[in-house]
């Protein structure tokens, strides 16, 4: 099943109610600085949804894309740090979404 772009749209809407109806309004990682990555977690500005995969890997189920099992709620900073780093993603989401 393919989704267009405004049932993609219209699913991240959702997802982003259900963030906030479960009272998670601010990154969920809060990552310390570290060498490489001196910037502090931003904490509620410029959040977004990271990904337990990559995106090419939801092509084949892209009902997943947009579900709170799949997705974390972080700002741009954190985001970056765990972006190239595949076991400290997979660590996140074992720890934060039994997943
Ligand atoms: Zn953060």
């Amino acid at each position: 099943m393919k989704l267009s772009n405004n049932q993609q749209e219209f699913r991240r809407k959702k997802l982003k109610e259900l963030y906030c109806l479960k009272g998670i309004i601010e990154c969920e990682l809060k990552l310390k600085p570290k060498e490489g990555y001196p910037e502090k977690c931003w904490r509620n500005a410029s959040l977004g949804f990271a990904h337990k995969d990559k995106r090419w890997k939801y092509i084949r189920r892209p009902e997943d894309l947009w579900t709170f099992k799949e997705t974390i709620l972080c700002c741009v900073i954190c985001h970056q740090k765990i972006e190239c780093d595949r076991l400290l993603t997979l660590s996140f989401f074992k720890r934060l979404r039994n997943n």
